[in-house]
């Protein structure tokens, strides 16, 4: 299956709710659901959902975190499979394991304006963690790692541009970030309660216990 390459607010109307793909253009008037909720194909701009079934509210909520985490289903459903085998509640475990990816970090951290735009600089070089080159957009971040835009990238005008958008974000309770020097420290791991958006992550369980 390969990489969607469309509109990603089309995946925002598509899912019926703001999905955060495209870092502060998200948060401005000119984003798209603000503009044009209604799902494409659809006439009217009222934020309707069509009546769905157990299993459809279960596949959505299930493509609509895919989509926030822009994985392929293969990739998405292994992190599934590793949260099942785990000794903790599969839903939690689940989310955690995404949250814990690099390009996730990057972006949580504030080094990149979406975890799309995390995973082409994790792709390119531009990450290191504990001061060794990671080019792994999925490598999965560990307690007291850190995290820090490489020293060549850092004066380069993308990430200062980056660094200056990003300037009053807070980072998570799980992160301590100096934005300023392109570093980050990973505290402790992010749990539940740190998800930034509204998921129920029981809906996917369901969908893959099918
Ligand atoms: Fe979704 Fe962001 Fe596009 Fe709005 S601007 S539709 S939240 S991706």
């Amino acid at each position: 299956m390969s990489r969607y390459t469309g509109s990603v607010c089309k995946l925002c109307r598509t899912e019926g709710e703001k999905l955060y793909l495209k870092g502060a253009r998200c948060y401005s008037d000119k984003c798209a659901y603000e503009r044009k909720p209604s799902t494409p194909g659809e006439q009217g701009t009222g934020r309707r959902r069509r009546k769905t079934s157990e299993y459809g509210l279960q596949l959505r909520e299930k493509q609509k975190v895919r989509r926030i985490y822009g994985l392929q289903e293969n990739k998405f459903h292994k992190y599934f499979v590793e949260a099942e085998n785990d000794n903790g509640i599969t839903g939690e475990v689940f989310l955690q394991l995404l949250e814990r990816r690099l390009d996730s970090v990057v972006y949580r951290m504030g080094f990149a304006r979406s975890r799309n735009e995390a995973r082409q600089f994790v792709l390119h070089g531009h990450i290191e963690v504990n001061g060794e080159r990671i080019n792994i957009p999925s490598y999965n971040v560990k307690e007291d790692d850190k995290i820090s835009v490489r020293e060549d990238s850092k004066n380069k005008d993308t990430f200062q541009e980056i660094f200056d958008i990003n300037s009053n974000l807070t980072p998570p309770e799980w992160a301590t970030v100096d934005l300023e020097n392109g570093e980050g420290t990973v505290v402790s791991l992010p749990t539940r309660e740190d998800i930034e958006y509204p998921v129920e992550e029981h809906l996917i369980v369901e969908f893959y216990s099918r």
